[in-house]
This record gives C-alpha cells, structure tokens and sequence, in this order.
C-alpha cells in the first residue's frame, strides 16, 4: 500500500538515567535525535513517553511510560485510538537495562506483522533472531555492570546466608534470640498454621484464631493478614533462606540447610511457596492474597451457575444467588438473579439438597483420588532432566569462563537453559504440592469434613480444587418436583 510508505506513525521513548544525567544526555536532547531518526526515515513521531529512571537498578522500580509504551506498542494504538507502528529509541540501553524488559519489548512490538524499530544508528528489524539476541545481548552486558556494584556490597551477607549463619535484626517468631534454638509454643503455633495452610484454610481464618488467642508478634504487635502471610512463606521454617527472592543453594542447586532449628519440612514449606506464588492453590491469586478472603457463608455460592438456555441457545452462566427461605426445608435456596442482575432469574433450586449432593460427589471423588495417590509412584518425573540440565549448564558456564564458547552462543543458550530449569523446578513444586495435598485429604477425609475445625473457607477450598463449576439445568414444566440431582452437572477439573 502506497500510503503506508508516506508516513509511519511511531513513539519516541526516552530514559533519563545516572548515567545519562551525567553524560548531559537529557531526555530533551534523545528525543531531538529521536526526530532526527524519525525524519531521516520518513517516520512521524505520534508520540512521545518520557521515564525518569534515576535508580534503575533496582529490579524493583516501575516505569509507567515504558509500561504504557508496551500496551500501545501491543494493541498498535494509543489510548486516543491514533495508530502506532512502532517505537525509536537513541540506543537499546535507553529502552531499559533489564533483560526481561527487553524482551517483553520485543514482544510488544513484534506482537503484529510490519513494525518497525530504530535506534540514532537506523531501523533494526526486531523480528530477526540475530538482532533480537545481539540487543539482548547488549542489555546482559550493562546489566552485569549494574549488578557488578550491587554484588559487591551484599557479598558478606550472601557468605553468611551460605554459610546458614542468621544474618542481623530481630529474632524471627518461632525462635529465641540466638535465632537457632525453637521458642517451643510459637514454634507449635507456626506449624500448625503452616499444615492448616496446606489443608486449605484461609490465612484470614488462622489470622482470627491468633488474634483470639492474643497471639503477638515479636514487636508485641497484632498479626496482619500480610505479616502472617509473610512469616508462613519465610522459607527459615524448613530451615532454607531466600536471599534476593531466591533461595540460597550450593553449587549443584540444592538449597542449603541453615544451623537454626526447623519447624516444618521442605517439602511442607514447598507446598506454602507453590500456594503462595503460583495459581495452584484454590484459594490463592498468584500475588498470593487470598480471593475467599471474605467467606461466603453458603457452601456454593460462586460455584453453582445457570444452566438455563438463552434465546441465542447459550446458557446463562449466571452465577447462582442465596436466598432465604424458611417455608423450605433447609431454609434457603440458590437461585439465578433476575435480568437486571445479570441473570435469567429462571433457576432456582432447594440449597440444602444441593450442598448435601454435591459434599457428597466431592467426598467420594476426593476418597477416590486418595486411593490413586496410593497407587501411583510417589516420584516426580522430571528429576532426571532437571539434574542433566543442571549439569550442562554448569559446564557451559565453565566453557565460556574458559573462553571454549563465544559469548553470542553461550548467552542465548544459557537463558534457554535457565527458562527450562526454572520451568521444571515452578513444576517439581507443583507436584510436592500436590503430593502434600493428597496426603492431607488422604485419612479420613469425611470425619475431617464434618469435624467442627473444617471450617466453610476450607470446604469451598477444597470444591474449588475439585471443580471448575456446577451446572444447575432447569427443571422442565411447571410446578415442584421431587430434587433431581441429574439436574446438576459438575464440570471436574482435568488434573484432579
Ligand atoms: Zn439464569
């Protein structure tokens, strides 16, 4: 299209950074060159973002142009709906000085086909692999300088934390002061709340229990929902220690046991980390707040949805509606809102019978996969590859410490490398989880069901694992009839 050509529609970015404060490169001056790459190119500059990214070494800090430049680069307009095809920047280290960010760049931009890129030294074709891996090259580069100087000042707590010796502040709760030995009724209190935790119930739930036992903190405080969330995901528990976001490990990847005590075991505290950090859990976002942080006081409500067929012959999907009703037996009913809620309104269905049926198909199913973990071998599957990988990577690293590899082969592969072992590791943690799931629910689950400590945040914890939802179809004619459970229909998740 001949129009194309005459004009291109892209965004200038520019970073004001320490060192482009101290080269005099102000964000005027890259967004003059940013014109002069536009002109030169026949491009126009639709628009200009603008960070001011003093500390932008700490992987912390949030540039909101940047973020905004990456939305519109993705839909390919700007909120006012004006088109975009592209960005100029004065150089690749302007753009960000973190690999991922780089790469979510990329993605951005090469999100449809014909975008085009340029730095002051012309047009780079971001969709080619050589170039994206050469910029990405270039960003490791300034990233390793940026971190050589933070290494250096966190080098003797990182000895320390390898050395599993406590490194400064307050005793952690659970605890006495030297940080080693178990202050015995905190410790108790930890552990509990840690295996409860894993069973499904809410933080919120354990928070209210501590809160009325007069359970304090070690600043004498009362626990939040953050600071229990926090306390509850310090891998310290089991006796391992984060430092910066990752666990200390030895040499071949194994975390390293500190001297302190332990209260639960690793793969306890897996089953924590996997809750808190990833979807897995019922109940928990991947930001790890709790969604039941307010527990509905109906055991399905959210989970029964209308199964009501529309005019266009699509269901409903409402979700169903508590409402009281003392003429009935049981006292309540779910039912679909009315239109102007969002519903049909045309499904209703006694709520006693419908929890009892369904406690009980989820019962028999969780009775069922008890069993089968028996059955099953206990061993995760990826062990091998995650060691081999493991083990090439460490001598790819070797080799290109020796110089035995090109850096231009031993960067892309390397991150390769590493995007696959943190993939089997995030799904070594997934199967713990589950395994520590299944050893739960395994026992008795129906005495533990009716047991008063099961409480309502729980149950629902555990009808989310199992299903996705329950379809509650009409009942044909008119008039009462007798509960037909064959109106329900769970929709099971796949993996369960
Ligand atoms: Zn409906």
């Amino acid at each position: 299209m001949a129009e194309a050509a005459q004009s291109v529609p892209v965004v200038s970015y520019a970073r004001i950074s320490a060192d482009t404060a101290r080269d005099g490169h102000g964000v005027e001056d890259q967004h003059r060159v940013n014109d002069e790459t536009a002109a030169r190119l026949g491009w126009t500059i639709v628009h200009r973002y603008t960070d001011n990214d003093l500390s932008a070494a700490k992987a912390s800090v949030v540039r909101p142009s940047f973020e905004a430049m990456l939305k519109a680069l993705k839909v390919g307009q700007l909120p006012d709906g004006q088109q975009v095809r592209g960005a100029i920047v004065v150089a690749d280290d302007r753009l960000t000085r973190r690999a991922g960010d780089y790469e979510r760049f990329v993605d951005a931009l090469t999100y449809d086909e014909g975008r085009v890129y340029a730095d002051a030294k012309g047009p780079k074709n971001l969709y080619s692999e050589d170039v994206e891996s050469m910029g990405l090259f270039g960003v490791v580069i300034s990233k390793m300088e940026v971190r050589k100087m933070q290494r250096r000042t966190r080098r003797s707590h990182r000895r320390r934390a390898e050395q599993g010796i406590p490194v400064g502040g307050k005793r952690p709760f659970g605890w006495k002061d030297d940080k080693l030995t178990l202050a015995p009724e905190e410790a108790a209190l930890l552990a509990e709340a840690a295996r409860d935790l894993i069973a499904g119930r809410s933080l919120h739930s354990i928070q209210l229990e501590w809160r009325e036992k007069g359970v304090r903190t070690v600043h004498g405080k009362e626990w939040g929902s953050r600071s229990l969330k926090l306390a509850l995901w310090n891998p310290r528990l089991c006796g391992w220690r984060k430092h910066n976001g990752e666990l200390v490990r030895d040499a071949n990847g194994v975390p390293v046991q500190g001297k302190w005590e332990p209260i639960i075991t690793p793969k306890e505290w897996m089953a924590i980390d996997a809750l808190f950090s990833s979807r897995v859990g019922p109940n928990a976002k991947a930001d790890g707040t709790i969604t039941d942080y307010r527990t509905p006081s109906h055991l399905l409500t959210g989970i029964l949805r209308c199964g009501k067929p529309k005019a266009d012959g699509q269901i409903c999907n409402a979700p169903l509606r508590v409402s009281t009703r003392p003429d009935l037996s049981g006292g309540y009913i779910y039912q679909c809102p009315s239109k102007s809620m969002g519903g049909c309104g045309g499904t209703a269905r006694n709520g006693a019978k419908v929890d009892e049926y369904i406690t009980e198909a989820v019962l028999a199913k969780l009775e069922e996969r008890a069993a089968a973990t028996r059955k099953e071998d206990a061993d995760w599957g990826g062990e091998e590859e995650l060691n081999r990988l493991v083990t090439k990577r460490q001598k790819m690293l070797q080799a290109w410490q020796q110089d035995l590899v090109s850096d231009e082969l031993f960067f892309p592969e390397n991150h390769k490398l590493e995007t696959r072992i943190k993939e089997l590791r995030a799904e070594r943690t997934r199967h713990a989880l589950q395994r520590q799931r299944a050893a739960i629910v395994d026992g008795d689950i129906r005495a533990r069901w009716n047991s008063e400590k099961f409480d309502m945040a729980q149950k629902r914890a555990l009808i989310r694992e199992a299903m996705h939802a329950v379809i509650v179809l009409p009942v044909g004619g008119g008039g009462r009839r007798a509960f037909n459970p064959d109106l329900l229909v769970p929709k099971w998740k796949e993996d369960f």
